[in-house]
């Protein structure tokens, strides 16, 4: 950013300029609106307004959003837990579980952790093998959410947040509208409260109003050893195509990317009221599923055939 730009709050030079609230920040106010942003995704009435005591898990991958949230939701104080999952990508997977491991311990965060080979009987590189023609990222995500909730169900946490940023969260959304299965904007929201009947956990987005790049700030500015390797898999998946193209849009209208998550959640809140909620349960292990086994079982039956 230009130099000459001076914080709208003090006197310090900015390191960067909000353009859709038209104000420049140094380093100690952009991280007051940062945490300011946390708070209004998590603690507004609007969307469910989380208290302190609530149980938390905190489901972190080793990259600059879940780090930078499980940081942000532990400065705030919020009661937190972490979790990981190893999907066996031998190196890449090594190293993320190390990454997760020193920053839990160096902000005395608890980190649980499942190995999905150990504890499953395959990693993720061996399903993708068995399934070649099959749509990778889409099969990594069935298994992420589900142990994610599985684990989070069992462990008494009410809540289950999430790195997903404003620019993968509206990305998601121009996908739903693609898919033309509008179902899927039912639960677009910075909070969806748990459904204890069908053992669905609480959701929580702490990073739905900040984009990529404040989160990679804010990583940088604390210290955030976060681990940079992408996923090979995902560089190519159309979610991450449509990032590239939001990001240039917001570039050239700010605010464009606020505008479209605000509306995704009002479009989520008109299909709840009509359609209500309808889920079925998994005959097989007792979890939600739209259909009579879920496909977390199926993939399971399949890997031991
Ligand atoms: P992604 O789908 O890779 O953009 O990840 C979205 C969110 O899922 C991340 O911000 C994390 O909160 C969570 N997540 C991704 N990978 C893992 C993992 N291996 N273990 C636990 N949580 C994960
Ligand atoms: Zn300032
Ligand atoms: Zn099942």
């Amino acid at each position: 950013m230009k130099d000459k730009k001076i914080c709208s709050k003090c006197e310090k030079k900015a390191i960067i300029e909000i353009k859709w609230k038209k104000r420049s920040y140094c380093k100690q106010h952009f991280i007051e609106y940062f945490l300011g942003q946390v708070k209004k995704a998590l603690r507004n009435k609007k969307y469910g307004k989380i208290e302190k005591n609530i149980k938390i898990c905190v489901a972190i991958s080793g990259g600059k959003d879940s780090l930078s949230c499980l940081h942000a939701m532990k400065r705030l104080g919020f009661n937190i837990e972490a979790l990981h999952i190893n999907l066996g990508f031998s190196k890449i997977s090594e190293k993320s579980l190390e990454v997760c491991k020193n920053f839990c311990e160096s902000i005395e965060v608890k980190l649980n952790v499942i190995d999905l080979k150990k504890d499953y009987g395959f990693s993720l590189p061996e399903l993708f093998e068995k399934n070649f023609n099959k749509a990778t990222c889409k099969m990594c995500g069935t298994i992420r959410r589900y142990l994610i909730n599985k684990f989070a169900f069992e462990n008494g946490f009410d809540y289950i947040a999430t790195g997903h940023n404003l620019s993968d969260i509206t990305a998601q959304g121009i996908n739903t509208l693609l898919s033309n299965y509008f179902i899927g904007f039912r639960s677009f929201s910075p909070v969806t409260n748990p459904i204890k009947e069908f053992k669905i956990c609480g959701r929580l987005k702490p990073l739905f109003f900040l984009t990529d790049e404040e989160n990679k700030l804010y990583a940088r500015l604390n210290n955030i050893n976060y681990f940079k390797e992408k996923c090979e898999y995902g560089l190519k998946s159309p979610l991450n195509i449509l990032k590239k193209h939001l990001k240039s849009l917001e570039k050239e209208t700010p605010g464009i990317l606020r505008r479209l998550a605000f509306s995704f959640i009002s479009f989520g809140k008109f299909i709840e009221k009509h359609k209500g909620k309808s889920f079925g349960i998994c005959k097989q292990c007792g979890y939600p599923s739209a259909t009579n086994i879920c496909d977390f079982c199926r993939i399971v039956k399949n890997m031991k055939n």
